[in-house]
């Protein structure tokens, strides 16, 4: 994100160097670029170009390419669609993880792109030679990543796309004139609008979304646009704690107001205040003059990956995961259930409804209560309006994340779990039993009437 000037005059003549050894030595038999060129020299919008489209025809059964729209100059943002698409869903049945990455918001951040391209790569190079990791990843979530969002800018090596405007500074999330080169308006760019469509369009729900760039060494969270911690502060601290004791003690990562410095109208911001993914901006060091050293990209970039790794395979853990363990039911009176919260993020809005199955009408709901990240709750709700009847069922209904964007979940409860409690003295009938409850009213009538002509030596009468 550093705004930064460069001299081209090296860079070009070794583009030259370069170009020439292909064009003699090695000439480029497939479309890929060859490993010791990839591995040492930054993709232009024509050699990704290549390489994505190489990756789809190679590996159709694993690799989508589409394209989210264009630059100003006509140049197309490719998405890198990467799963196991021979299944729709995981083995249970339930939706794949989606994992959203962009790279390249900054045309001249050469390593956050790579980085973005390099992520993509582990995955298909995973996959084909059958590496556990990449192919449970692949089976289990969709990887959708756009390498290069600014290809104008790439190509003119500047921060800016080509109508002069910093594109992390354009989306409709606390957008602000005052910030430097912010555009016209939010999203007046097409690069963030259709980096916005597309989030809307394939993944609404996705439980991750990492943007990348060159500048500061950071893994940063929201906010820019405010001091103040996000809302699911627990998840990122989560985040953090674990990636420092397993990974680098060193990584920064932190909130990016504080750690990189205030900004307004980010990806970041906007993928969690509007679209409520969990989002990191991961800012690479800003050392890209590689080239003349014999270190490899991957080498380079090698914490970078590891980092990627653990949030890409750790992805289901993103969001809140309620999971009733016990339910007890007393009509008329409370429902006391104890819930376990196997997910990382907090929830606060949770509650049971009792739904008609068949309408999915919501009979009954009870009032709001929150379970911890990672954590159990024993909660006792008051449920004197809820009324039992034949095809109602329980559910949860909760908010994946505590940002006020998240999507809910509505997620049904194992009747096996409820338990149904008969409240003696109010008179109250078991359920499910709803046969048994209309068998005993009659039988209970046919006595009482049978003994309604009896009378005691006392005179009462009994009913
Ligand atoms: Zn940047």
């Amino acid at each position: 994100m550093r705004q930064r000037s460069r001299t081209r005059s090296r860079a070009t003549a070794l583009l030259l160097l370069f170009a020439l050894i292909t064009s003699t030595l090695a000439p480029v038999t497939s479309a890929q670029q060859p490993n010791i060129i990839q591995e040492h020299w930054y993709h232009s919008y024509t050699t990704l170009t290549y390489d994505v489209q190489a990756w789809e025809s190679d590996h159709p059964d694993i690799v989508k390419v589409i394209s989210a729209g264009t630059t100003v100059l006509g140049r197309q943002q490719w998405v890198v669609q990467i799963s196991d698409w021979s299944v729709d869903n995981k083995s249970d049945g339930s939706p794949k993880e989606k994992v959203y990455i962009d790279g390249g918001h900054h045309g001249n951040e050469h390593l956050g792109t790579e980085l973005a391209f390099l992520t993509a790569e582990f995955y298909i190079e995973g996959w084909d030679d059958g590496e556990e990791e990449a192919v449970e990843v692949l089976q289990n979530t969709e990887l959708h990543i756009m390498v290069l969002l600014n290809a104008d800018g790439n190509d003119a090596d500047t921060r800016w796309n080509t109508n002069q405007v910093d594109l992390n500074r354009n989306y409709d999330h606390h957008w602000a004139p005052e910030e430097t080169r912010s555009g016209s308006g939010p999203f007046s760019e097409p690069e963030t609008r259709n980096n916005a469509d597309y989030m809307a369009e394939w993944v609404p729900d996705a439980d991750l979304y990492v943007t990348m760039h060159t500048g500061t060494w950071i893994l940063a969270y929201p906010w820019g646009f405010t001091g103040d911690m996000p809302s699911d502060w627990e998840l990122f601290e989560h985040i953090r704690d674990t990636i420092h004791e397993t990974i680098d003690a060193d990584l920064p990562v932190r909130n990016a107001n504080a750690g990189i410095y205030p900004t307004h109208g980010t990806s970041r911001d906007y993928g969690y205040g509007v679209m409520s993914y969990p989002t990191f901006t991961f800012e690479t060091d800003d050392e890209q003059t590689l080239l003349g050293t014999v270190q490899s990209l991957s080498d380079r970039l090698s914490v970078e990956l590891e980092v990627m790794r653990y949030l890409i395979s750790n992805i289901w853990y993103w969001r809140a995961r309620l999971n009733v363990t016990e339910m007890e039911v007393t009509p008329g009176k409370e429902v006391v259930l104890h819930v376990v919260n196997n997910g990382h993020a907090t929830t606060e809005n949770a509650s049971i409804q009792y739904v008609f199955e068949d309408s999915m009408e919501v009979l009954w709901q009870s009032e709001n209560f929150s379970v911890n990240a990672s954590n159990e709750s024993h909660v006792t709700l008051d449920a004197r309006n809820l009324t039992l009847r034949p095809g109602g069922t329980f559910a949860l209904h909760y908010m994946k994340r505590v940002i006020d964007s998240s999507p809910w979940v509505h997620q049904p409860i194992d009747p096996d779990l409820v338990k149904i409690v008969e409240e003696t003295e109010e008179g109250w009938l078991p359920y499910p039993s709803a046969a048994l409850s209309i068998v005993c009213m009659i039988v209970g009538a046919i006595y009482s009437k049978s003994r309604s002509n009896q009378r005691f030596p006392s005179g009462d009468e009994i009913n």
